[in-house]
């Protein structure tokens, strides 16, 4: 047998171990996770109200209970107490895929960006998804404006969100005091800003017209503004995507405002260059009005413009961060790797993998991931006739609680799944997601959170 330890149980680490269990049958796969909960990102990142993309965890879930495939939570890589490192890891298996996504944001680097009331997008998203680490920080505390900075699908994520009732959300997994807070809210203007132009925005058509749909919303666009991108007042040489976002937002500039109680601002040519306080706290963003350079990039005018804004989010994508004994290029935030196998100084270390976003960067929607991971699992299979000439132990858990690491195994991820349908019932609501580590771990333990 081959033994395979998968870091990670998102999107990329489950396509990963399934990807090896279906090439190979004498291959067998622990997926490790430093949290209790499997799925990554699936679970703390796709918004709760995109139940369709959530019900994907129902596939990942048929390859944590596949029968060569163990799931071990509770699990921390790297250096410190109760960790395990990745020396050891790699001395515990033949061979170990680091799939451990982009832990965290990027930074604009404009003067006000740490003022209470700024905040990363990826914060935000972990405090409406209970992810165990996230604090709530008094998101909405008297806003009632917010700016979104930046016009990827995360961006489009925050901004719905903002702009959801209720109604909308009771049927979610939102943990109890997010649905509170955000129903509670008393923001009626969002503003989400590019620097380039429409045709540029990162945000998926489908992302992009959804948000046409919410209910009591308007969304207003300046055709004067969408009108300074050259592939807006001629689209037929923009590439299919683009000319359809392009196409969704004409729409909108073609349609008066309902004169619905909230307002999505879609606004573009605008480029943060500082965030100002008011009372100690965000008030505002301002931002210089940008020009096409005619490469696809912009440039400075010189005019700025100020808005308003109690609750800033800044959208502008995530980055991978380095794991202690594993290489990692600063300038793009991955591991170097080639096809799935890691580098160290340009020589492929045998043993030793990448897959998603650690491997390529934070791009691509969940699906992207497959292909990824089959490409590293191919490279791995490839390798497996050397990687089992050395011996391993047959089953690494007895040395993993010897050393002090006692994993949630897939009985104690069911009880938290119970748990969450019990806590659920009795708020008249679905499953609720349990939002902190203390309550997460006594349920795993069979104990009432
Ligand atoms: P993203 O797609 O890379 O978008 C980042 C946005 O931030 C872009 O508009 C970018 O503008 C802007 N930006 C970057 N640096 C900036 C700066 N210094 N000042 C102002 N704006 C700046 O990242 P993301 O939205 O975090 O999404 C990450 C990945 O997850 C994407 O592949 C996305 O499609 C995926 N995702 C998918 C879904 C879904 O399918 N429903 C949901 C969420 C996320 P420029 O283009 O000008 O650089």
């Amino acid at each position: 047998m081959l033994r395979v330890a998968v870091v990670g149980s998102g999107p990329s680490g489950c396509y990963t171990a399934q990807s090896l269990v279906q090439l190979d049958s004498d291959v067998c796969v622990d997926v490790l996770d430093r949290l209790p909960s499997p799925y990554g990102l699936v679970r703390y990142g796709v918004a709760p109200d995109h139940e369709k993309i959530k019900s994907l965890q129902n596939n990942l879930r048929a390859v944590l209970e596949h029968d060569r495939v163990r799931f071990l939570g509770g699990v921390q890589i790297g250096p410190g107490p109760g960790a395990v490192t990745v020396a050891r890891l790699r001395e515990l298996y033949h061979a170990v895929v680091y799939c451990v996504g982009a832990a965290t944001d990027r930074h604009l680097g404009i003067p006000g960006e740490d003022l209470p009331g700024s905040w990363s997008a990826t914060q935000f998203v972990s405090w409406y998804s209970a992810h165990p680490d996230a604090v709530d920080a008094g998101f909405l505390r008297e806003a009632r404006s917010a700016v979104v900075i930046g016009v990827g699908n995360v961006a489009v994520d925050v901004t719905r969100m903002l702009a959801r009732g209720l109604a909308e959300l009771t049927t979610t997994d939102i943990p109890q005091a997010a649905l509170t807070t955000l129903a509670d809210s008393s923001v009626t203007e969002i503003h989400m800003v590019g620097r380039r132009g429409p045709s540029q925005a990162r945000f998926t058509t489908k992302e992009l017209r959804e948000l046409g749909t919410l209910p009591e919303t308007d969304v207003v666009v300046d055709p004067a503004e969408l009108a300074l991108d050259p592939g807006y007042t001629d689209p037929s040489a923009l590439p299919a995507p683009q000319r359809r976002n392009v196409e969704v937002l004409r729409g909108w500039a073609e349609t008066p405002p309902k004169g619905a109680p909230r307002r999505i601002h879609l606004r573009f040519f605008l480029r943060p260059s500082e965030l100002l306080a008011e009372q100690g706290h965000v008030g505002a963003a301002r931002f210089e009005r940008t020009t096409p350079d005619g490469q696809g990039g912009v440039t400075g005018t010189g005019r700025h413009e100020v808005i308003a804004g109690q609750l800033v989010l800044r959208s502008v994508g995530y980055r991978g961060v380095p794991l202690e004994g594993l290489p990692f290029d600063p300038a793009t935030g991955t591991v170097p790797n080639l096809s799935g196998r890691v580098l160290r100084e340009g020589v492929v270390t045998p043993g030793e993998y990448v897959a998603g976003w650690i491997k390529r960067g934070p791009t691509g929607v969940i699906g992207t991931n497959r292909p990824c991971a089959k490409e590293t699992a191919t490279s791995l299979l490839e390798d497996a006739p050397a990687l089992t000439l050395r011996v391993v132990p047959e089953d690494p858990l007895p040395a993993l609680r010897a050393e002090g690491t006692d994993p949630i195994e897939w009985p104690g991820w069911q009880s938290i799944e119970r748990a969450e349908a019990e806590l659920g019932a009795s708020l008249g609501r679905g499953v609720v997601k349990l939002p902190d580590w203390e309550s997460l771990l006594k349920a795993a333990a069979g104990k009432a959170p």
